[in-house]
């Protein structure tokens, strides 16, 4: 007797099968994009669709971890799908690879950080390929490659010409650990986004992008980002912080100081003036006045303490009297001009009017230097000469204020702008907490600013056939309050490029943000020589269909890189408005309840779950975690159970006869055969639950789920021998080589495998299934989700499936978690097989 022929080996080792499949997609191409723009070529535009799947760039600091792995795989998944339902997919990778952490190796080490970018890129593409991502790595880029910096030198300039970059002097904040500027965007709570150290501020002459140019586009276009989370536009929102006032000018002699206030109408209570310590204007007033020695004394103490201190409000109101005054252009008082810190240079104009009958801060700063409190409004049965004795910030009437007196706030708001602007004294205007973009470092390891100073020209810029402006060797790469390049005489003494004399180079790096602002463009034309992108390539690709990162990104990456495309758009360098259509921002992933740190000695590295358990399993288990947007638990045995689930999955198909895909049978044809009809009935319903997982609810551990359940019930009746008839033996081929198919995305080398073993071919160029709706009859309903009553999403369930889980699957789906954002569900209305609407407050 002989035993029955088998179409696998008896047990599932991922080592071989994962490396025979990466090994054919490469030869093949499999993952290749069409057009990128090449040398001498000109792209071919195809008419198919298109999707552009993209996740935020890794920072190769050493090797990536599993929170990459996560990200990756969600890309990985709408790659595929994207690919086998008729798309041209573009999913490229690359390197976001200035910075400090290989410039913070390169001081220890004395390596140059050039050298530590490349070994960590071998090791984190050697990495991204044992995972087998489906990644064009034709398109692959590095930021600190001269090839890539030189683009970001030539846009710079673009920004120079456009006006969106300048050099000014301003108070910045200074990380005195990596001694060197930040962009307000990089400061948390008073500290360093890198280091954590507490941030001072210091003025210096600095180079900035005007974002604020972009501020109310920024805001206004938020309304195509409607696949955006919620939760990130509320930070942009708030970050830019749009607020409606005017703008009022004061004067001392000939200085004319303006102040942006929310309040207008409060001007006749403006009993005194402060001036941020930083204030260009203060070292003018206090010239040579008996005053300006304890006002520069003041000053330089409060570029000592921190942003957040000065920031915090209940921290004691400490001041000096400068000595001078301004005159209030409505009563024409003069009212003494004091410095406080707790004014920033960083809000409005880095100057206030302080009006303490109804400002908090401004009051406690009247109590603690006996200045004057006037009440300006009275609420109903206050009388107009009652003393102050908390600010006043409700609604009322004028009192106390000229012609004003007896109006309400939003008529005497109206009327005060109006007044002043007849004379010239002020406007109704838009203030905005956004500030311009610090771009300049003083490190090493980032594109230099293609700019050179000459005694007689000015800055001038480098001309664009110059470029790249390559950043020179130097002995030493630690910072010392200027770029470490200023050291190489080579490099900074140069001739000026428009007379000719001797001029200086400028020794500022870009902040990194600057390079990954754009690299999205760069993928399109990784290696062009001739322009940093071109626009037909660029405009067929964008916008980006779905972007992938980490949420605290929101007012950083996701901000900067939002406004180089409106400049990009105004340069006419490319159409789109917008860089990315959708985003989704995916949560982190904890172990025993804390973020992995070396330092916590909680780690689990990719490489050692791939040796073990197979990259397969790995992609699999990241995925079924959770919802992909919540924070989720590492569990050891939740990747065994990935594993234990493709074995069984193995030996499913192992089972089976050699022989061709089964061709699936029709409805009519299974009518009296309930096993067989069972079977592809669920392997339908598993087609249109993992489509819509997928496709429109990013739903990945419903997706793994179902598909497991699929295989589950054909194990069930292998065991059970239940199957006898040729057409159950079919309808059970079928189940197995759909369970296969939709598999594919998460574990594409197994489900490659498997497919070659049930007689296919390139499982990632088959056409992704399709349900037949004659078998979904009555399998699923659609039932709405609403929040507050409005249209959020739909979900498909079972019919009659209860209130409870309606209300769980309901809360699961990420637009409603996002809908929900945090806020309390105060009232649930469910009709089964119809809607559930939540109500929040
Ligand atoms: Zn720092
Ligand atoms: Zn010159």
């Amino acid at each position: 007797m002989t035993a029955p022929a088998r179409i696998l080996p008896e047990r599932y080792d991922p080592a071989p099968v994962e490396s025979k499949w990466q090994a054919i997609w490469e030869r093949d191409g499999a993952f290749r994009a069409e057009p990128l723009s090449r040398d001498g070529e000109r792209p071919v535009l195809p008419a198919r669709p298109k999707a552009y799947v993209l996740e935020m760039l890794p920072y190769p600091s050493g090797e990536i971890h599993i929170g990459h792995v996560k990200n990756y795989t969600m890309g990985d998944v709408i790659a595929h799908y994207r690919r086998r339902t008729g798309a041209a997919v573009f999913h490229p990778m690359g390197y976001d690879a200035f910075g400090l952490p290989a410039e913070n190796a390169a001081i220890r080490t004395g390596e140059p950080p050039a050298r530590v970018i490349d070994r960590n890129i071998a090791r984190i593409r050697d990495q991204l390929k044992r995972l087998g991502f489906s990644v064009d790595w034709d398109s692959e880029i590095a930021t600190s490659d001269p090839e890539y910096y030189r683009w970001t030198q030539w846009l710079f300039l673009r920004f120079l010409e456009r006006g969106l970059a300048e050099r000014r002097e301003a108070a910045v904040n200074w990380c005195p650990n990596d001694q060197t500027v930040l962009a307000n965007e990089q400061v948390i709570d008073g500290r360093c986004e890198r280091c954590g150290a507490e941030v001072e501020l210091r003025q210096l002459t600095q180079w900035f992008l005007r974002i604020t140019d972009y501020a109310q586009r920024l805001l206004d276009d938020m309304d195509e980002l409607v696949d955006w989370p919620e939760r990130v536009l509320t930070m942009q929102r708030n970050w830019i912080g749009r607020s409606e006032g005017a703008r009022v000018a004061f004067r001392s002699g000939d200085e004319e100081i303006p102040v942006f206030t929310t309040r207008p109408d409060t001007l006749f209570g403006a009993t005194f003036f402060i001036l941020a310590p930083e204030h260009p204007a203060v070292g003018r007033l206090v010239a040579g006045l008996p005053q300006e020695a304890a006002v520069r004394e003041y000053a330089a103490a409060a570029a000592r303490s921190s942003a957040a201190e000065r920031g915090d409000a209940e921290r004691a109101k400490t001041g000096v009297f400068t000595g001078r005054s301004v005159v209030n252009p409505v009563t024409g008082e003069e009212i003494p001009v004091w410095v406080s810190d707790y004014v920033l240079m960083d809000y409005g104009t880095g100057a206030i009017m302080a009006v303490p009958g109804h400002d908090e801060r401004d009051l406690a700063f009247a109590r603690a230097h006996d200045l004057p409190v006037r009440r300006v409004i009275a609420p109903e049965g206050v009388a107009a000469d009652e003393p102050v004795e908390e600010a006043y910030v409700g609604p009322g009437k004028l009192v106390n204020s000229g012609f004003l007196d007896g109006m309400e706030v939003p008529e005497a708001t109206r009327a005060v702008t109006e007044w002043l602007a007849e004379r010239g004294l002020g406007e109704r205007t838009v203030g905005y907490r956004l500030r311009d973009w610090l771009i300049s470092r003083q490190r090493y390891w980032g594109a230099p600013i293609p700019v050179i100073h000459c005694p007689a020209c000015g800055v001038v810029p480098v001309p664009d056939d110059e470029l790249p402006v390559l950043l020179p060797e130097v002995d030493d790469y630690a910072p010392r309050g200027q770029s470490p390049i200023a050291t190489n005489a080579e490099f900074v003494e140069v001739a000026c490029p428009s007379c000719g004399g001797p001029a200086r180079r400028e020794t500022d790096t870009m902040d990194t943000f600057v390079d990954s602002s754009w690299y999205f463009l760069r993928y399109t034309a990784p290696h062009l020589s001739s322009a940093p992108f071109e626009r037909e390539v660029v405009d067929y690709w964008f916008p980006v269909d779905q972007y992938i990162g980490g949420v605290e990104h929101a007012v950083l990456h996701l901000l900067y890189a939002r406004f180089f495309t409106k400049v990009l758009h105004d340069a006419g360098l490319v159409a789109v408005r917008e860089p990315f259509a959708r985003l989704f921002t995916q949560g982190m992933i904890y172990r025993d309840g804390a973020k992995m740190s070396k330092s916590k000695g909680n780690v689990v590295a990719p490489d050692d779950l791939v040796e073990r358990f197979g990259a397969d399993t790995l992609r699999l288990y990241v995925l079924f975690m959770g919802p992909a947007a919540d924070d989720a638990e590492w569990s050891d045995r939740g990747v065994e159970g990935q594993r234990r689930f493709l074995d069984r999955l193995w030996r499913l198909v192992g089972a089976l006869e050699p022989g061709a895909p089964a061709v699936r049978p029709t409805r009519e044809s299974l009518e009296d055969d309930p096993a067989a009809l069972e079977l592809v009935r669920k392997a339908e319903a598993t087609v249109a639950k993992v489509t819509g997982d997928i496709a429109e609810r990013f739903s990945f551990h419903t997706a793994i789920s179902a598909v497991q359940e699929l295989v589950n019930l054909g194990t069930k009746h292998v065991s059970e021998g239940t199957l006898e008839t040729e057409r159950e033996r079919v309808a059970l081929r079928y189940a197995a080589q759909t369970a296969v198919s939709l598999l594919f995305p998460f574990a594409p080398h197994v489900s490659s495998e498997l497919w070659e073993a049930l007689g296919g071919a390139d499982l990632w160029r088959e056409p992704w299934p399709e349900a037949d709706p004659a078998f979904l009859e009555r399998d699923t309903i659609t039932v709405v989700v609403q929040v507050n009553g409005k249209l959020r999403d739909r979900m498909d369930v079972a019919p009659g499936t209860g209130r409870e889980e309606l209300l769980g699957q309901a809360r699961a789906l990420p637009k409603i978690a996002s809908a929900i954002d945090g806020r309390e569900v105060v009232r649930e209305v469910i009709v089964p097989d119809r809607l559930v609407n939540l109500v929040i407050r």
